[in-house]
């Protein structure tokens, strides 16, 4: 077998890897491409940057294409991104003008390819034009929103909708973030690449050296929430749960790890918040990581007992999917695609306060057999449901089902 098959079928299963062969048998030597418009930094690169090469081990031509462009695209994309997350706020003509001639130069470079491709997936709205560039394609074009269009800003709405109706299909990453469209739409979950440096086994000695660079007792118990300093993620709830909890655990430690974000003002606002409410209590440890911590934030998930997202609105919460698959219990806010991940008393426990969450890490901590067993179940939910293989499933399913 391949190199990279063969490493995923030592994690997932062989059977899950036949099941990918057998999917991708009509496919054979078909062209599929992806557009996006970066190709580091954020999920949507991390995804393809292993999708593309495992298509390609199971014989389908995949190539992966990233459109530029100049600055004021990038801040009409960027606009385009937020109005869609809900920001009410007109994008000038101009800037419009710019990502439309980006978009121009882009299809003039891509063309001959682009029409020639079997497939062609387009993620997200930057290179969205691209389909009515190309207007001798011969392949099925879908178009790929990984970001939560439940409540766009309506006449951005409008405008990119031209854009993304003629497509033959799109792809949402959940039910409530779609919107109507013209053709056949489809849900497919994001996904946790289990051998990248964020999920991947580690040595229990690299754990405990993580521990050690914390001040993190290995023998007392620990809950953990990972996340942005924002609002919406609740870290002063957590703080307040974790007061709580301590009634009952007297020894228990509370990590609260995220990054600096120093582009966002409000981060550094909700981390003040934060530092506040945790005082000078030496069992909250607030850490702040480098955008790059990978590993350390693989340490941290499985040296904590109990995984906290204990988010009031979340997108779909990947930090609730890591958790689990380290096999440990998540107590995540009742909201978003932090629904889908927890299943109550199964792998984990959904909560609306800090009160809810200050009894369910009690009940875990009192029980070890149930958070062992829940901990089981939850790195197999993951495995069946929420890794990268399964994703590259849905899409292959998909475009075999546009063969026809
Ligand atoms: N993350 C990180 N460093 C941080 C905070 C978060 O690398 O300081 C990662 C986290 O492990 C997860 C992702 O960023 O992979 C956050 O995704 P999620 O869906 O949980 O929340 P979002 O930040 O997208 O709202």
């Amino acid at each position: 077998m391949k190199e990279m098959l063969a490493a995923y079928a030592e994690v997932v299963g062989q059977d899950v890897i036949a099941h990918l062969q057998q999917l991708s048998r009509p496919l054979q030597g078909m062209k599929v491409v992806h557009v996006n418009s970066t190709r580091v930094g954020g999920g949507v690169a991390e995804i393809l940057e292993k999708l593309v090469p495992l298509s390609n081990e199971l014989g389908i031509d995949t190539s992966w294409e990233v459109i530029s462009g100049n600055e004021e695209f990038y801040r009409c994309t960027k606009a385009m991104h937020n109005g869609l997350q809900g920001h009410r706020a007109p994008i000038a003509d101009s800037l419009l003008q710019a990502y439309e001639e980006a978009n121009r130069e882009n299809a003039d470079q891509l063309r001959e390819q682009l029409e020639a491709a079997d497939f062609v997936f387009i993620h997200d709205p930057q290179p969205a034009p691209l389909l009515g560039l190309c207007p001798n394609r011969r392949g099925r074009w879908i178009w790929r929103c990984h970001i939560d269009a439940s409540r766009p800003y309506r006449p951005l709405w409008r405008y990119l909708r031209n854009h993304i109706a003629p497509y033959d299909a799109s792809v949402f990453s959940l039910p409530d973030f779609t919107q109507a469209l013209p053709h056949p739409e489809y849900i497919i979950p994001p996904s946790i690449d289990p051998l990248s440096d964020k999920n991947i086994e580690l040595p229990e000695a690299e754990i405990d050296r993580v521990r050690r660079e914390f001040a993190l007792d290995p023998d007392r118990p620990m809950v953990l929430q990972v996340s942005r300093f924002d609002r919406f993620k609740d870290p002063v709830g957590v703080i307040e749960a974790h007061r709580l909890a301590r009634k009952f655990v007297p020894d228990l430690q509370l990590v609260l790890a995220g990054g600096t974000a120093t582009d966002d003002p409000e981060g550094e606002a909700v981390l003040q918040e934060v530092r506040q409410a945790a005082g000078d209590d030496p069992d909250v440890k607030v850490l702040l990581l480098a955008p790059d911590a990978h590993r350390t934030i693989n340490a941290l998930q499985r040296a904590a007992d109990i995984v906290i997202q204990k988010s009031t609105k979340e997108g779909f919460g990947l930090t609730v999917t890591e958790g689990l698959w380290k096999g440990k219990p998540v107590i995540g806010g009742d909201t978003g695609g932090i629904r889908l991940q927890v299943v109550n008393y199964h792998t984990g426990f959904l909560v609306g306060t800090p009160q809810g969450a200050a009894l369910r890490i009690r009940y875990l901590l009192y029980r070890r057999d149930r958070m062992a067993e829940m901990g089981e179940k939850a790195r197999q939910f993951v495995r069946e449901n929420f890794l990268l293989t399964r994703h590259l499933r849905e899409y292959l399913a998909l475009i075999v089902g546009l063969l026809h």
